[in-house]
């Protein structure tokens, strides 16, 4: 007896130590045997308030929590888990939300009865869970900040199209997909004809107006989310047009050479300036080796546009 009582002295001091709060609660009759005293004042009610029943004591745990908790106590019960172990957001009494963690115990399990006193400590855990929260939201944001990077890198910072390295990219793997399910592929090459007047007449900015303006027609005519506009460099574009053959792409070529010769763009310091485009058109064709080399061959269809007068459509089987 004398044993016990120091043992349960010291079981104490541990537990106040450990900042674990004991308790001991009969699964069958739902009676609380020892209340979770600590932890009822430390959330500022009084020892007795809620500590006489497991319902009372679940009255105060948050709605989304309780099936975690429900689901680790059966558990238990089932024998499915060694312990059981919840966490879970309690209310204290001026409304707020603190977390604790339960560990607990059926101690009186035998092969022939299930047991019913569960026993067990429970210790808050607020520090760690708010430390959690903070590491989930600042992963949330860097995970936003990569994808904005992400954006930045493959984006030309002046039009917003897709830059020529990201170009490249989307078109090799277009080309690798059209080659291995048989299907078409067109491309497009513009360049602005005669635009370094632009330059030399009204200046530098006029002409990145000029540029911007030839990009968004681009990408407002061709499909959202399949076909890409992007920028080779300079006053040159290319547009890539997976499942699209070569008659399509000539219309919409056309169609592209004719909205840009109509567009009147207005100028920094008064007046306005239309700009014509020359474009040349490949598509994919059994000898055609690489995205590189559908490049090539679009690249002699716009050589052959601008022989041809410029403000025209071309294909290198015209020069
Ligand atoms: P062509 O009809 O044969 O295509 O003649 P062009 O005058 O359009 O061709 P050229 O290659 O001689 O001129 C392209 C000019 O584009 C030269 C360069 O100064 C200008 N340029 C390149 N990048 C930019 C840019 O980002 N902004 C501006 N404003 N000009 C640029
Ligand atoms: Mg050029
Ligand atoms: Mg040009």
């Amino acid at each position: 007896m004398v044993r016990d009582s120091s043992c349960q002295k010291h079981l104490d001091v541990v537990l106040e130590a450990a900042g674990f709060d004991l308790w001991e609660n009969d699964l069958v009759d739902g009676s609380v045997i020892r209340p979770v005293s600590k932890v009822l004042v430390e959330l500022g009610y009084s020892p007795e308030e809620f500590a006489r029943t497991i319902d009372g004591l679940l009255s105060l745990i948050h709605p989304e929590d309780l099936d975690v908790l429900r689901q680790a106590l059966d558990a238990h019960i089932k024998g499915d888990s060694e312990n059981y172990h919840a966490e879970f957001r309690v209310r204290s009494k001026s409304g707020e939300w603190v977390w604790y963690a339960n560990y607990g115990k059926l101690v009186d399990r035998t092969s022939t009865s299930l047991g019913r006193r569960l026993v067990g400590v429970s210790l808050n855990v607020s520090e760690r869970k708010l430390r959690e929260r903070e590491i989930e939201r600042l992963n949330a944001r860097l995970v936003e900040q990569n994808a904005i990077l992400q954006e930045l890198a493959t984006m030309d910072a002046m039009t917003g199209v897709a830059n020529r390295r990201r170009l490249l990219e989307l078109g090799e793997s277009e080309f690798e997909r059209a080659r291995r399910l048989g299907h078409a592929l067109a491309l497009l090459i513009l360049d602005i004809d005669d635009f370094k007047a632009v330059n030399d007449v009204w200046g530098h900015l006029n002409g990145d107006h000029v540029i911007r303006r030839v990009a968004s027609i681009c990408a407002q005519n061709v499909r959202v989310n399949v076909d890409v506009v992007g920028r080779l460099g300079g006053e040159e574009f290319a547009v890539v047009l997976p499942e699209v053959s070569e008659a399509p792409a000539m219309a919409l070529a056309e169609r592209l050479r004719a909205a840009i010769e109509s567009e009147v763009v207005a100028l920094d310091g008064g007046g306005a300036v239309t700009r014509t485009v020359s474009i040349g058109v490949a598509s994919l064709t059994a000898d055609c080796e690489s995205f590189v080399s559908l490049l090539a061959r679009a690249d002699r269809g716009l050589y052959a546009a601008k022989q041809h007068g410029k403000n025209c459509v071309g294909k290198a089987e015209d020069r």
